[in-house]
């Protein structure tokens, strides 16, 4: 079982992590400790999918591969 990632908002204050619009995909990091998330540049969604940088494998470069993470061999 994958943990699912914590829907944030625009607006938020938001830690270390990836982050995902919902509605486009479009991918970023934040590497700041706090920082205000800003909506989507691309098409100003104001949701995203939050994926803490703990989580996140090696083998995972791709927001799909986040949806449905490779086998581990
Ligand atoms: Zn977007």
């Amino acid at each position: 079982m994958s943990e699912a990632p914590k829907r944030v908002k625009a607006g938020d204050k938001v830690g270390k992590g990836r982050y995902v619009c919902v509605d486009c995909g479009l991918e970023f990091e934040i590497n700041d400790s706090q920082q205000d998330l800003r909506k989507c540049p691309a098409c100003a969604c104001e949701m995203y999918d939050c994926f803490p940088v703990t989580h996140i494998r090696d083998d995972i470069k791709t927001p799909d591969d986040v949806k449905n993470p490779p086998k581990r061999k």
